[in-house]
């Protein structure tokens, strides 16, 4: 078992109160971890430091293009220690080990990207007139506060902190009670690539506890939350309490439409694929099967066939899907599924817990066919492999239930007639549309945020870059 300190001002600690959580790898329940359970005192302590740096020369001076160095040197290393970070992803996720190292490739590429980008964030200059010399630059926030979700660890912190770092902000991260390892090794690997003390800090605990302490923190100055709703919402509030900025990228309820004239095979590859990545606990998981009321029988009998080979088991067997990251996670599943008998939904396949595995954390793909669009089982975020079905006979109905749910974050379309794929692309409440294909391999350089409740502000791309910098406009009267 690890014995984990969280990284507070470049030392390794345990938390005020010397209190700990435990990591349990779901695949067996075994404990794998414990590491502190941080506090308010824990919290205060790193945005102090993490202000201590931000007001350092050593960050604050350094040549922009060397602060890129750091990231890349951090992607490097990585990508030197992929196996080992993938194996620590999979045993405290549970996520199948190829998955796993598909989120450490991500994470490196963020670095990377986020890099490049370092000597590259510009202003502008605005024409006034000939006496006035007018321009814009881009500065830091100054500490930038992450929460990040238990679902893509690796990846959900390297997604923030790339860019934070990259625009000159230093940071406190506060990783998910259920999945701290990895985040913990990212930060002694920032150590190696040789960071400035203070510039990443990172607080292990409970979101009620440390997140909470973070989020309502005066001396931070924008926060990055990635998260469910509900916890969204209250970070929202904290952050108001203090006028802090935010980003918020939160769940969602993504259709995936599927019309006639489709190539049919590769939709219903994507359609199993995108549901059963990391075991449907995707905030982008296609969850809303929308398909063309001709083809919907045969298209499902497709789906039906694909599932049946879907493999399960522990995320080191490297199977298509591993365990339910707990058993709070999975028990909100099987609340669901009593919640789909009682609304008279059709449970075409799953709807249980799979048996006989080596925890009680594995749940079957699971499809249903919920008697309205309105149902509990259409409209809200389950958080695992289950999809529900719906038809359509014309594009304007399709779009009717893609627009159905308070939820904008992603949406696949699926046709060959690129008039009807347009038409819907241009209309649906979504950050990110997929043509003919779903989620274009990750996308580290494209915009991604969501719309409506999916939450606000962007991650990926140089758009992230405008949410971890503000505006500063300088005007210089010149003499005649
Ligand atoms: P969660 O909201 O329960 O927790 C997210 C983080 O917030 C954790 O670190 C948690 O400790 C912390 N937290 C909990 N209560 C808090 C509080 N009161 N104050 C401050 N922080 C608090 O979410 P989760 O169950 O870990 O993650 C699943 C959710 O995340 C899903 O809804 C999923 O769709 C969403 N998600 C969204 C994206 C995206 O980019 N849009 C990506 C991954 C996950």
């Amino acid at each position: 078992m690890l014995n984990l300190k969280m990284f507070i001002n470049g030392d390794w600690v345990n938390s005020s109160t010397n209190e700990v959580i435990q990591s349990i790898n779901p695949a067996n329940m075994n404990v794998i971890a414990e590491f502190p359970r941080g506090t308010k005192e824990d919290i205060n302590t790193a945005v102090l430091a993490a202000r201590e740096a931000f007001n350092s020369t050593e960050w604050r001076e350094m040549v922009y293009a060397e602060r890129g160095r750091l990231l890349l040197r951090m992607a490097d290393l990585i990508k030197e220690n992929k196996e080992e970070l993938a194996k620590l992803e999979t045993e405290d996720m549970g996520k199948p080990l190829s998955q796993a190292m598909i989120d450490v490739d991500v994470a490196a590429r963020y670095f990377e990207y986020f890099g490049g980008a370092a000597d590259k964030i510009l202003g502008e200059t605005i024409p006034i007139n000939s006496d006035i010399l007018d321009y814009t630059v881009r500065e830091p926030f100054g500490v930038t506060a992450h929460i990040v979700p238990w679902n893509y660890p690796l990846q959900m912190t390297a997604r923030s902190l790339a860019p934070a770092l990259a625009s000159g902000n230093t940071t406190v991260i506060k990783p998910a009670e259920d999945t701290s390892i990895t985040t913990l090794r990212l930060a002694e690997l920032s150590q190696e690539a040789g960071f400035p003390t203070g510039v990443i800090n990172v607080v292990t605990g409970y979101g009620a506890e440390a997140g909470s302490a973070l989020s309502s923190n005066p001396n931070i100055d924008h926060i990055t939350f990635t998260g469910s709703v509900p916890t969204g919402s209250q970070v929202m509030k904290n952050a108001a309490e203090n006028i802090k900025s935010l980003t918020l990228e939160l769940g969602g309820k993504s259709p995936n439409i599927v019309f006639e004239d489709a190539d049919l095979e590769e939709a219903a590859q994507w359609a199993v694929k995108t549901l059963i990545q990391n075991s449907g606990q995707t905030c982008t998981a296609s969850t809303r099967l929308i398909i063309e009321n001709s083809v919907k029988d045969s298209f499902l009998d497709r789906v039906n066939e694909i599932m049946d080979n879907v493999t399960i088991g522990p995320g080191l067997e490297n199977p298509d899907m591993g365990p339910i990251v707990s058993e709070k996670q999975i028990k909100n599943l099987d609340d669901y599924m009593v919640v789909a008998k009682e609304e008279g939904c059709k449970i075409l396949r799953g709807g249980k817990r799979k048996e006989n595995m080596s925890s009680n954390l594995f749940f079957e793909p699971t499809i249903i066919e919920p008697p309205s669009e309105k149902s509990r089982l259409a409209q809200e975020e389950l958080f695992g492999p289950v999809v529900s079905i719906f038809s359509f006979g014309s594009k304007e109905e399709a779009l009717y239930l893609a627009n159905s749910t308070e939820y904008g974050l992603v949406t696949g379309i699926w046709t060959k007639n690129i008039d009807k794929a347009l038409w819907l692309a241009h209309r649906v409440r979504s950050g990110q549309v997929f043509i003919n294909n779903y989620g274009a391999a990750g996308g580290v350089e494209m915009p991604f945020g969501g719309q409506g409740k999916s939450g606000f502000g962007r991650e990926k791309g140089l758009e992230s870059l405008k949410h971890y910098t503000q505006v500063k406009n300088i005007a210089i009267k010149i003499n005649k």
